[in-house]
């Protein structure tokens, strides 16, 4: 009885531990000439992150455009007391370029990162790509080990950036984008991610880990990233500093395969336990982005009072 006690005690403590999620932003300072201009983005993404108490998250930055106000977007971005991390400087393909030429790529950025207070020597590898040959693989793994640095690994994936796409092209053409519609778009679409590489990570770790979520520094990030904060934390999640997610376990595993795509930490974990397949979620695909961006989120043109048609909908 007192075993069966025991056991329980534990099993409640394990399912009323929180979630926990630490947010990452790719490609910083990424072109912001649409929707918003670069210092308004800036301003935008700081002070949602300020006013959704989100203390820390981390910024992985390309270097070969770092000059004038996207220079100026990052060191904001730093001295507001967030991480500064390398993305490398030209965010090259590592499945067509050579070794050596990415860790110069790589070290490149490095050299410009270092200034930055809060740098952080971590590394996230461009399109989470970390190597088409063992030889590649390892040779990033013996830099990174030799240079101090860490893999900044992500565990949850998404299209973010192909929603930004869709969001900028709509305003380029004058479409009457509905940003209520854009905002209920992306939070379905990044927390059915969110969820379902949770569930992976549990059935294939046992656990929730501490997670890390990709995003970009966008648009569409400056404008709900304290939405998703909300979304999550009412789901019970709670949001965690960068550097407290990477002390997971999890962080020291190295996949024994050689990947020429990777779906991040937990679809490497999945395909080494015999997973071969639904390594990439439903919602990490462009023309199922499409189909519904323009079902849900763009406005349909105004038609004069009167005219409009009903058309049955298929459910
Ligand atoms: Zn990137």
């Amino acid at each position: 009885m007192r075993y069966l006690f025991a056991a329980l005690l534990l099993l409640v403590t394990a399912l009323s531990q929180g979630k926990e999620v630490a947010f990452t932003f790719d490609d910083a300072p990424r072109k912001a000439t649409g929707y918003f201009d670069g210092p308004t983005r800036a301003k935008t993404l700081l002070q949602v992150l300020e006013t959704h108490e989100i203390p820390q998250v981390a910024f992985f930055a390309n270097t070969s455009n770092l000059t004038g106000e996207r220079l100026e977007r990052l060191r904001r971005y730093g001295d507001a007391g967030h991480i500064i991390a390398n993305h490398s400087h030209t965010h090259p393909n590592f499945n067509t370029q050579e070794l050596q030429a990415y860790i110069d790529d790589v070290n490149e950025a490095d050299q410009i990162l270092r200034d930055f207070p809060t740098f952080k020597p971590w590394f996230r590898f461009p399109f989470l790509r970390e190597g088409n040959t063992a030889a590649k693989r390892n040779g990033m793994r013996k830099f990174l080990d030799e240079h101090g640095y860490i893999n900044a690994y992500i565990t949850l994936n998404n299209y973010d950036w192909y929603i930004e796409s869709l969001f900028q092209e709509a305003v380029a053409e004058g479409k009457r984008v509905d940003l209520d519609r854009l905002r209920r778009f992306y939070l379905d679409v990044m927390i059915a991610g969110i969820e379902y590489y949770d569930q992976m990570a549990i059935q294939h770790i046992g656990r929730s880990p501490k997670h890390i979520l990709l995003m970009h520094e966008m648009d569409i990030s400056a404008l709900f990233v304290g939405d998703l904060a909300d979304a999550l934390r009412n789901r019970g999640w709670s949001i965690i500093s960068p550097e407290e997610a990477y002390t997971d376990d999890i962080a020291s595993y190295r996949t024994p395969s050689v990947l020429k795509y990777n779906a991040g930490r937990i679809g490497e974990i999945a395909y080494d336990k015999g997973q071969k397949t639904d390594l990439w979620h439903e919602t990490l695909n462009e023309g199922y982005l499409r189909a519904r961006f323009t079902a849900e989120v763009l406005t349909p043109e105004t038609a004069p009072a009167g005219s409009r048609v009903k058309t049955p909908r298929a459910e």
